[in-house]
């Protein structure tokens, strides 16, 4: 049996259906995010680069229906997430970068509106046929951040603790302060 994320059916018929499709793939499988990836990746030395960046996991589920009774407008219920290597742009270590996307998208034709639906996204169907894959890669697509940074400064070498105790060291006077008036709020809560 082929893989439903790739094949491709006008979303009325995705939609009539009823598809549920679960997202099990890899990173490789999706081209574009790929080579976004690669090129981020590019800023490090050779040996730095993780072996195995292609084989990040993609995972999700995407869930076919209408969004009205009267079925006219094919609706996909969207959530993907993945967790790729990415490059910190504050301490240029690579780093596992979380992504997540939901969304609830209206399948409409450019000739299609949908008003009183302004609680969908809507997506544009700019072929008869639809590929599910070209929904969940965009959607990652988008999730990227635009500057990609370690999240928990503690693992982030730029914000190392060793920084942090020479900006204590420089401040020792209210340091004693900031410690008693911790202690205080402690206490009052
Ligand atoms: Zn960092």
């Amino acid at each position: 049996m082929g893989n439903p994320l790739r094949e491709r059916r006008s979303a009325a018929e995705w939609s009539a259906g009823s598809q549920v499709i679960e997202i099990a793939e890899k990173l490789c499988s999706f081209e574009l995010l790929s080579s976004i990836v690669e090129e981020d990746l590019a800023a490090l030395d050779a040996d730095k680069i993780p072996a195995d960046w292609r084989d990040a996991e993609i995972s999700g589920r995407l869930e076919f229906g209408f969004a009205d009774a009267q079925q006219m407008l094919p609706l996909v219920k969207c959530r993907v997430s993945a967790s790729v290597d990415a490059v910190c742009q504050r301490c240029l270590e690579v780093f596992h970068l979380p992504l997540e996307a939901e969304a609830d998208l209206l399948l409409l034709t450019l000739e299609q509106d949908a008003d009183g639906y302004d609680e969908f996204e809507v997506w544009e169907l700019e072929e008869s046929l639809l590929r599910p894959q070209d929904i969940v890669e965009e959607m990652l697509t988008m999730a990227l951040p635009f500057s990609a940074m370690h999240a928990e400064s503690g693992a982030c070498k730029a914000l190392s603790p060793e920084a942090a105790v020479s900006a204590e060291k420089m401040t020792t006077p209210f340091a004693a302060l900031r410690e008693q008036m911790a202690k205080d709020n402690e206490g009052s809560a």
